[in-house]
């Protein structure tokens, strides 16, 4: 049944995940009012849904950690601005090493957080064991704490940024896919939806897993591609202590986070195993992919060496569910170089929550100022092209390096939730 949409809009959003919602959100702050978001089912059903949602603060880089710890402080407000929960707290986070270069990269990291002001501190392996009594300490020479990093529930989070959006005026609609593009003098024009056209002058591709189909439309390379990301729930463990950190333990692959007395297992193979090959499945919404047990069996021994206790606890759940990754694990965002108010942010290497406040914030400010808002090079989806086409780009673009120039005299003021 076809449904009514407008036929007009400053802004519209392809994709209604956390990242979309994110930007209509930032937008409507920034005094946009005529924004639409469309989403092909429903608000979530594409990653959102399934994520685990650990927000740590701390990422590879100062820059991305000043998002990651935004999206954090905005995560904890949300529920005071728009009446809807997120499930955030500060549960914080440790990491161990468990050998010399392990210890040393996260003892930089430590270093990192001091620089961004983010409590952290180098602890011992009995200070860690003390921290979390289940943990097999033989062979960790160092830890670190960081006690402000949080969790969240990601669909509470998504209908947060989508009620605060529609607080500011944003159209939100759901069961409305985007066929195609509109495209006028070398810009981008509007949208060609299954139920009619929309007129806009910036468009948005938040298309998760999809946004490299989309980008195609366009014209627009969006390079990601799907895998299946997995992990495990175990059954109640009476001996496990409730609010504990977020356990990250890098060499064994996994992630550790207490889940109302159940222990949710996640892993990071080295192995991955990509997931559409021949695209992603038309009517995919809130699904799960098969689980594989033997693909899992070398982290599952790993979790047991780091948790002894999971050798005498049943597994309830084995989740596994696709999410988009890109080349060089990191996210793409900004203004693409093919076409000239067409947006990208996808792309989210499994750090979607963490990174949706940030990266939201930073997209809105970016439409808004017609520039980058700082420094976003780590992400700019510009990195990905052959010199020459960027070149010219920022040749063209002198308002943006001015624009960057003046605002690393004054490097994120603007980061106050
Ligand atoms: C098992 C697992 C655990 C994870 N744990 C964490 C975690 O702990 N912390 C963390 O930060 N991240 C985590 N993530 C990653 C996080 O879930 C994702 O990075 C994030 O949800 C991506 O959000 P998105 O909005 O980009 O994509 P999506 O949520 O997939 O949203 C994209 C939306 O676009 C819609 N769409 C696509 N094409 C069209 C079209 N043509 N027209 C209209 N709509 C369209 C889709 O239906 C979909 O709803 C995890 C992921 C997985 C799989």
């Amino acid at each position: 049944m076809t449904k009514q949409i407008p036929t007009s809009a400053q802004v519209v959003i392809v994709g209604g995940g956390v990242i979309g919602c994110s930007v209509a959100y930032h937008l409507t702050k920034l005094g946009f009012t005529d924004v639409v978001l469309l989403e092909r089912r429903t608000l979530t059903c594409g990653t959102t849904w399934h994520a685990a949602g650990l927000v740590p603060t701390l990422r590879a880089t100062y820059n991305m950690s000043m998002l990651a710890n935004y999206s954090a402080s905005l995560y904890e407000q949300l529920e005071a601005e728009t009446g809807q929960a997120t499930g955030f707290v500060r549960n914080g986070s440790l990491t161990i090493a468990t050998n010399k270069e392990r210890l040393a990269e996260i003892k930089r990291g430590a270093s990192m957080a001091k620089v961004a002001g983010f409590p952290c501190d180098v602890i011992s392996p009995e200070q860690a064991k003390e921290m979390w009594p289940l943990l097999n300490v033989d062979d960790v020479i160092g830890a670190i704490h960081l006690p402000m990093d949080g969790m969240a529930s990601p669909v509470d989070v998504t209908q947060a940024l989508a009620k605060g959006a529609r607080m500011g005026g944003a159209k939100i609609i759901e069961n409305c896919k985007v066929l195609d593009m509109k495209i006028r003098d070398g810009k981008a024009a509007g949208v060609i939806t299954e139920h009619g056209d929309i007129d806009a002058e910036y468009v948005v591709n938040c298309a998760g897993m999809w946004a490299r189909e989309f980008g195609k439309k366009a014209g627009v390379n969006v390079p990601l591609h799907a895998a299946e990301h997995f992990y495990v729930v175990t059954e109640n463990m009476p001996d496990l202590k409730h609010g504990l950190p977020t356990l990250r333990d890098m060499d064994g692959y996994c992630y550790y986070k207490e889940d109302a007395g159940k222990l949710l297992v996640g892993m990071f193979e080295p192995d991955a195993k990509p997931w559409g090959m021949n695209g992603i499945p038309e009517d995919f919404h809130f699904d799960e992919l098969p689980e594989d047990f033997d693909h899992l069996e070398p982290y599952l021994e790993a979790a047991m060496h780091r948790i002894p206790k999971l050798m005498e606890t049943g597994l309830q759940v084995f989740f596994n569910g696709p999410e988009s990754f890109t080349p060089d694990d990191r996210y793409h965002l900004g203004e693409a170089p093919e076409l000239r108010n067409y947006f990208v942010a996808a792309g989210f290497n499994s750090v979607g929550i963490q990174s949706a406040g940030g990266a939201g914030k930073m997209l809105a400010e970016w439409i808004h100022k017609g520039h980058a808002p700082r420094d976003l090079w780590d992400v700019d989806i510009r990195r990905n092209r052959p010199f020459q086409g960027t070149q010219a780009y920022l040749q063209e673009r002198t308002t943006e390096t001015l624009g960057l120039l003046y605002e690393t005299h004054y490097p994120f003021k603007q980061f106050k939730t």
